[in-house]
């Protein structure tokens, strides 16, 4: 295969979040979004809050990678872009207020966000081999995109998230007659959003949220605390304008929420009278019948505003009877008990709650069945891969696209790291490339190794214990005898115990090291941590992280 064109999944296949796709022509590379996912509750409870995609391969190709193509501002599309910027400083391109999300995220961290360039539905960026076209398409995300790619083997159409929305809050709609001209013209791929692959029917727009929020507006007498995604600026949107209506002032909450609105505000996606948002240190001059709190944290992320609401954590405001809660987002996977919780305890406090699976306080941003079709329809793709989605959801996707004609070889479901190869003709596997996961600690924004996770998980799980060794500088025999400490291993008189008989056992292990052996701090320390872990594997079962520390008189 010569004019052979390469997708290349580095992350968002067969998986939630952390969207992330390489486009190959020849020696050249375009990147289809960079996003993280976020972990739940094992790897957060380690103090891992984001997961990026491991970007080995690109690292290795580095001198090909010509952009990063945004299709829209999600985190799971953009937020693993400060990471890859980072260590490749390659141009991205995107929507204003795309950009406008991602220049926050790297003045956060000091990048240079000088090579973001700001392109609009319509026209034509070329770069290397490839054109590229941003189509209109509707989703939770204002001024989102589609794209078109022309490669010298064919077009690829990468939807990014969406759904065909009719009515759209805004009025942009998805751009369905240019996607058409394209499946006349002949579209290679269509790769396509399959987050709800396995729902019937055609998505409810996003206006068939704004009756029932209407209503809780309506029947509210307190305050309203609101949770929905910070960037879900259309929902923000419809929240604004029944606070309008209702005559409640909005306050935002969390730090994300204050900025992404502001940042909406001011590129004009989101419409609000400057004085109809008050700050949350103004709040208590207000009645609570004229209050709106619009807070982070529908997943109940551990630091968001939500969270620590629900806790009693948050500054001077305390959640009380007459008080209600909207989570107005839909329960990722895997965070259904965190997120219980926190509901349980808004009970506690004597409030009332309205979430996702009670109410309709939320309607997705991503196609159903019908929408699916629609886009295989108008596209008449020769190749189909299904995007955005977990293993199920792409094979769901799959079989749709089975039902409008295509065949078997037509349809390659992929997962992360796998390469596709297609032609003018046909289509085939090609390998494999690194990747995986990168685990970051948001709050020192940098990646935790795999050995520093290990060490971490043996620490939560089996405690530690601190050895101190107190050796001669110049014979290296002991000083004065070791010490040791349990903690978070055993308790009481068990844990005396363990750390007199540990004493024993490093005394004893001393004894029979040569001069060389105790002379070396390297060598001394794992000596000393092997010989401590079979004791204690043997005497508790446990596998607790041993540290030695050896000084030397
Ligand atoms: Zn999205
Ligand atoms: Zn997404």
């Amino acid at each position: 295969m010569s004019n052979t064109v390469q997708v290349i999944p580095l992350g968002g296949l067969g998986e939630f979040g952390m969207n992330c796709t390489a486009i190959r022509f020849g020696d050249s590379i375009l990147l289809m979004d960079a996003g993280v996912m976020f972990p739940s509750g094992g790897l957060r409870g380690l103090g891992i809050d984001l997961i990026t995609p491991n970007i080995t391969f690109l690292k290795e190709h580095r001198d090909q990678l010509l952009a990063v193509f945004l299709t829209h501002g999600h985190e799971d599309h953009i937020g693993g872009l400060p990471y890859i910027l980072d260590e490749i400083p390659v141009p991205v391109y995107g929507s204003r207020l795309s950009l406008g999300f991602v220049r926050k995220r790297l003045d956060e961290r000091g990048l240079n966000s000088k090579k973001l360039t700001s392109i609009q539905a319509g026209e034509t960026i070329e770069i290397g081999p490839f054109t590229v076209e941003p189509l209109s398409i509707t989703h939770s995300f204002p001024d989102s995109f589609c794209y078109a790619i022309k490669t010298p083997a064919g077009v690829i159409i990468w939807t990014g998230d969406f759904k065909v929305e009719l009515t759209p809050t805004d009025n942009r709609h998805s751009d369905l007659g240019r996607l058409a001209e394209y499946g006349d013209e002949g579209v290679l791929l269509l790769a396509s959003d399959s987050t709800n692959a396995d729902v019937a029917g055609l998505s409810p727009s996003e206006h068939a949220t704004k009756e029932p929020l209407r209503a809780l507006f309506r029947k509210s007498e307190g305050r309203i605390f609101l949770s929905c995604f910070s960037s879900s600026i259309h929902r923000i949107q419809v929240v604004v304008d029944l606070a309008a209506e209702f005559d409640r002032f909005v306050v935002p909450l969390g730090r994300s929420m204050l900025s992404n609105i502001t940042i909406a505000r001011e590129l004009g996606c989101l419409k609000i009278a400057e004085e109809q948002i008050i700050s949350h240190a103004q709040w208590e001059e207000f009645a609570p019948e004229k209050l709106v709190f619009l807070a982070t944290g529908t997943q109940g992320e551990p630091r968001s505003a939500m969270n620590r609401l629900a806790f009693d954590q948050y500054r001077k405001i305390t959640i009380r009877p007459g008080d209600t809660i909207i989570l107005s987002a839909r329960i990722i996977p895997g965070n259904e008990r965190t997120v219980s919780g926190m509901i349980d305890c808004f009970y506690r406090s004597g409030a009332t709650v309205y979430d996702s699976r009670t109410s309709e306080v939320h309607s997705s941003g991503h196609g159903y069945q019908a929408d699916l079709k629609i886009m295989l329809n108008l596209t008449r793709p020769k190749f189909f891969v299904p995007i955005h989605g977990e293993y199920r959801q792409l094979a769901k996707h799959a079989a749709l696209a089975k039902d409008q004609g295509l065949k078997n070889d037509q349809i390659h479901i992929l997962e992360s790291g796998q390469v596709l190869q297609l032609d003018e003709t046909e289509s085939s596997l090609g390998g494999n490339v690194v990747s995986g996961y990168r685990y970051i600690d948001s709050a020192r924004r940098k990646e935790i190794d795999l050995a520093e996770i290990k060490e971490r998980r043996y620490m939560s799980q089996d405690g530690v214990i601190l050895i101190t060794l107190n050796l001669k500088k110049k014979t290296p025999f002991l000083g004065i005898p070791p010490g040791v400490a349990c903690k978070g291993v055993l308790s009481g008189t068990a844990k005396l115990k363990l750390e007199k008989n540990l004493v024993k056992q490093i005394n004893r292990a001393l004894d029979t090291f040569n001069r060389e052996e105790l002379a070396d701090d390297d060598k001394l320390s794992k000596l000393i941590i092997h010989r401590v872990k079979i004791f204690l594997k043997k005497e508790t079962g446990k596998r607790p992280l041993v540290v030695p520390l050896i000084q030397r008189m």
